[in-house]
């Protein structure tokens, strides 16, 4: 009976502890900011990011092929910024990726890079409401593959520097704009080559700055604000090829076990048998800098994550297959083939289990579980294109502290957190340029317009780009001024 009050006693003193820790802990006041935004000719904008759509910039799946579009697609920033391109030294890389150097006036201070891919995914004409490549505008948005995915990140860029310079701005920090043009293909032909040029010639940079983090409605965390996420690293890479392999022979007398049964087999296990979730270091500073402006039930758990944690991982990776993506190494079939008629038996079965790897794992650590699982009747390889998790990049130095002051002015009144990208981008190829890699895609969008990316009927919201470039405007005001 007395340990059972001790057992009691210990636990309702921990409740105490949890409830004193989540009440002292204060959300820093969202400050309203002062400044006041730089106002942009929005028709202007508009039009060029249509413009841009118009070419066709496909990502070359055979790396080897010849275009001139990439080029021409050069040649229209090039007109269409004159003031920029004027002050502007290019440099073409691997034919078709390019930066570009704004130089500032003040050579002590290290520059930063603006990263943008030229390139899109691939768009049939099936399903779209107006022709992929148009860019025509309606409903308050710019419609056309590439108008988010990125190229209104790289207009709102360019266009952003152009009205400084044209007001009379003279950075004092070089800028660099380092445009790749395979980003959808890993981006070793591009972003790769940008970064092993510039690191052959000692370049250094405060920052680099990419597409990737994203602006979201805080409710689903129990937060009436909205967020600004701001990736400091992104998750590894791997696609891991599964083959079994059996006599193959006619269908109408197979044997007991075939190569498509185990491959089946191997797949449903591997779905049964995921990762351990873990909060990453990357995660942990983002709910570090979220709980204190959470509803109190959700406050209560995340300011106690440390206790809690076992109790957090079981709901987050039940709650959504997003915040499952938080807390662990994903595993997703996502191709098989077997025989190339309906009626013969393969003598070899194949899967692609793409995985995106938590920051703490390695490719290795994902490639022994699998083999765990899958036992020795299926040969597991690794595919190319695999990349480790990237490095997280500092959050309590100036670069973070002026991306974040950025968000705060020009989105009055979000919050901003660091997070760990789940995806993949270019910047992943720019560490050893710098510590700080940056992923931050400054555009408000809904979830609707979201899920184009990649899908029909990508779209680009008008208000949305219009506060993109205000973004780049007030960026290039507090790191280069
Ligand atoms: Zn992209």
């Amino acid at each position: 009976m007395i340990i059972l009050y001790c057992i009691l006693g210990i636990v309702l003193l921990l409740i105490l502890f949890m409830v004193i820790r989540t009440v002292l802990t204060k959300a820093l006041p969202i400050e309203k900011s002062d400044y006041e935004l730089h106002g942009i000719d929005k028709d202007l904008v508009v039009a060029h990011l249509s413009d841009a759509v118009k070419f066709k910039t496909v990502t070359l799946q055979n790396p080897r092929a010849e275009t001139r579009v990439f080029l021409e697609y050069q040649t229209f920033l090039e007109k269409t910024y004159p003031t920029l391109f004027t002050l502007a030294k290019k440099t073409q890389i691997n034919r078709y990726s390019v930066y570009y150097v704004v130089e500032g006036s003040d050579k002590s201070l290290l520059p930063i890079g603006i990263l943008a891919h030229q390139d899109v995914v691939p768009a049939p004409e099936e399903g779209w409401e107006v022709p992929p490549f148009s860019g025509i505008v309606k409903d308050n948005c710019v419609y056309g593959r590439g108008s988010q995915d990125m190229k209104s990140q790289m207009i709102a860029a360019l266009e952003g520097l152009e009205i400084l310079l044209n007001d009379g701005f003279q950075p004092k920090r070089t800028i660099y704009f380092c445009f790749g043009h395979d980003e959808e293909l890993r981006g070793t032909e591009g972003a790769l080559q940008i970064s092993h040029h510039l690191k052959d010639k000692g370049v250094r940079f405060e920052f680099v700055l990419d597409e990737g983090g994203t602006i979201l409605d805080g409710k689903m965390l129990g937060i009436n604000n909205k967020i600004a996420l701001i990736g400091t690293c992104e998750k590894g890479y791997a696609d891991f090829i599964l083959e079994s392999v059996k006599t193959g022979g006619h269908a109408s007398s197979p044997s007991k076990r075939t190569a498509v049964g185990t491959l089946a087999e191997a797949i449903y296990d591997i779905e049964l048998c995921q990762r351990r979730p873990f909060f990453s270091k990357p995660t942990k500073e983002m709910f570090k800098a979220l709980a204190p402006y959470m509803k109190p039930v959700f406050k209560f758990l995340f300011v106690n994550r440390d206790i809690l944690s076992p109790l957090l991982k079981l709901i987050l990776t039940k709650a959504h297959p997003m915040t499952n993506s938080l807390l662990r190494t994903t595993m997703a079939p996502t191709q098989a083939k077997g025989a190339d008629a309906p009626n013969v038996l393969p003598p070899k079965a194949t899967a692609n289990i793409n995985c995106r790897i938590n920051t703490g794992e390695t490719i290795e650590d994902i490639k022994k579980h699998i083999k765990a699982i899958v036992g020795k009747k299926i040969n597991v390889s690794l595919d190319q294109g695999h990349v480790d998790p990237s490095p997280v990049s500092d959050i309590q130095g100036a670069p973070y502290k002026i991306l974040s002051k950025t968000i705060s002015e020009v989105f009055n009144g979000y919050i901003c957190a660091p997070f760990m990208f789940i995806a993949a981008t270019d910047s992943k190829h720019y560490y050893p340029l710098t510590d700080c890699v940056y992923r931050f895609t400054p555009f408000d969008k809904t979830e609707d317009d979201a899920a184009r990316i990649h899908a029909i009927n990508e779209r680009q919201n008008i208000d949305s780009l219009v506060a993109g470039v205000e973004f780049y405007i007030r960026l290039y005001q507090n790191a280069c001024s």
